[in-house]
């Protein structure tokens, strides 16, 4: 099959988020089994073009009001083989995309002109297989920056070329669905009818997400469990309408994780390497951990680590809210040290700062940092993840791969891959609570530490366990290839 997957991000070349992750996994496990793949991005400001190969000649993409003239950069895919390497294509527009940030900057967290940016963008990724005559059989794709990719394969680009390609839809996260002024319409260059039509309308609103949804030829979102929750008016936002609609053609799968680079046998970034044979690197690991957040180091003092984007999705209200959140009585009443790693709304970032200021056993470091992400999963006890709401999330399956029990709110992605701790029967690989409430989040870290001092042998069998379950994505990529399958029977 010829695979296409327009997206926003793919790591290693943009990330903000999950997203990025799986678009690069998904591609090379589909170039594994075989199949024709390529990743079509925007060049954002941050992608130099000194590694790039430019191809000749400009690309002329036709707006509502005029044509935009932009050019096509392409490299291959780093940790492609040799005999079936994915290429991505970039697409160069300095009005768009020359400048820092993916949606937004800090003073400005989502960009006025998001619309135009990713309708410029969505129609760019049809001028770009007909100028390179690569025609696939699937566009795949994701969340709403792309969601106008099946619009317009649908209302404007059906010529003879685009005949047979059926698209397929990604939602990672239903809570952000691309809603601006219906003002914004006119740079899709569609008609009018199509904006009722095709579902872009929302409240007098033009909603990006609903109408790839409306659009698209096959649905999916990146866990069975949070494919059920999306259909409920609890977890829809707004939109389970919409998805009950289509239910017949919207799935649950499982994200899987890149097994390359999240492996503890193979891991660059933790000073000794380990496995579930020999689990002596993981001491090592802690004792970095320590060192690099400025903590006393104590093997014996069980780590709670979390690395997180720092918005409501996370938990982190609850966690660390202002004199309301359970951080603080956590870290005061148990004997334990606390590590996070995050970035996002500026009141928690600041609460992280005042807590590591007056707490000697908890330390924050806010940014943005891979390597250290690393040491956190590796290098913790627990891994911490009270999260809202998680379509799939990567952590808590990194957190597994690495021998760090993680603690869950039972739902979406992390009630589909962690088993609860019976201490009884000593099965489980994590601990998951059901109500998202600082008690709540207090009383699980609380059984995990108790755990960690009453229950060690329960709690290395643990961590062994974790350690066995397979999150390769060879396994979901065939589900994708299944779905693919149907989409191209639709058409
Ligand atoms: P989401 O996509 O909702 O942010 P996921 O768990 O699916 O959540 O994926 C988050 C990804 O981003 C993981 O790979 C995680 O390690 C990474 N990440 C998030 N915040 C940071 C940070 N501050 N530093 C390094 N990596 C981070």
């Amino acid at each position: 099959m010829k695979i296409l997957m327009a997206a926003s991000e793919a790591v290693p070349f943009a990330k903000t988020g999950g997203l990025a992750d799986m678009v690069t996994s998904l591609a090379l496990a589909l170039a594994r089994l075989g199949h024709e793949v390529r990743i079509i991005l925007p060049r954002y400001f941050g992608i130099s073009r000194d590694k790039l190969r430019q191809l000749p000649g400009p690309l002329g993409v036709s707006m509502g009001g005029g044509e935009a003239w932009s050019a096509v950069y392409t490299d291959t895919l780093p940790g492609s083989s040799k005999k079936n390497p994915v290429e991505v294509y970039f697409i160069d527009h300095e009005g768009f995309f020359g400048r820092d940030g993916i949606y937004g900057s800090p003073s400005e967290p989502d960009f006025l002109d998001n619309p135009r940016r990713f309708a410029f963008f969505s129609r760019a990724v049809f001028q770009c297989c007909r100028k390179t005559g690569w025609f696939p059989d699937i566009i795949h794709a994701h969340d709403w920056p792309t969601a106008l990719v099946p619009v317009f394969l649908k209302y404007r680009e059906r010529d003879e070329r685009f005949s047979g390609t059926a698209s397929v839809l990604t939602i990672h996260n239903l809570g952000y669905q691309g809603v601006y002024s219906k003002d914004n319409f006119s740079y899709t260059g569609l008609d009018w009818n199509v904006f009722y039509n095709a579902g872009f309308d929302d409240w007098n609103m033009m909603n990006l997400l609903k109408a790839g949804l409306v659009s698209a030829d096959k649905l999916n979102t990146v866990s069975p469990s949070y494919a059920r929750e999306t259909l409920t008016s609890a977890g829809g936002f707004r939109l389970d309408g919409v998805l009950r609609s289509r239910q017949g053609n919207y799935l649950g799968v499982l994200n899987g994780i890149d097994t390359h680079v999240w492996n503890p046998a193979k891991d660059p970034h933790i000073p000794v390497q380990y496995s579930a044979k020999d689990m002596s690197g993981k001491a090592a690991a802690k004792a970095a951990l320590q060192k690099a957040f400025n903590l006393p180091d104590t093997p014996d003092v069980p780590v709670i680590g979390m690395v997180t984007r720092l918005t409501e999705q996370k938990g982190v209200g609850e966690l660390f809210g202002p004199s309301y959140g359970s951080a603080w009585s956590i870290c005061r009443d148990m004997n334990l040290q606390f590590v996070i790693l995050g970035t996002g709304e500026a009141w928690c970032e600041n609460e992280l700062r005042s807590l590591s200021s007056h707490l000697s056993n908890f330390r924050a470091i806010i940014g943005y940092d891979e390597e250290r992400s690393h040491l956190i999963e590796a290098g913790s006890d627990f891994f911490l993840m009270p999260s809202r709401y998680e379509p799939c999330g990567l952590n808590q399956m990194y957190s597994l791969a690495y021998g760090t029990p993680p603690i869950v709110r039972n739902t979406g992605g992390l009630a589909d891959t962690v088993e609860n701790f019976d201490q009884d029967t000593g099965t489980g690989t994590g601990f998951v609570f059901d109500d998202l409430t600082p008690q709540a989040i207090h009383n699980t870290v609380g059984w995990a530490v108790w755990a960690y001092y009453n229950r060690r042998p329960q709690v290395e069998a643990l961590r062994l366990r974790g350690m066995k379950q397979n999150f390769s994505w060879d396994v979901s990529a065939k589900r994708y290839i299944a779905l693919y399958e149907d989409a191209l029977g639709i058409r």
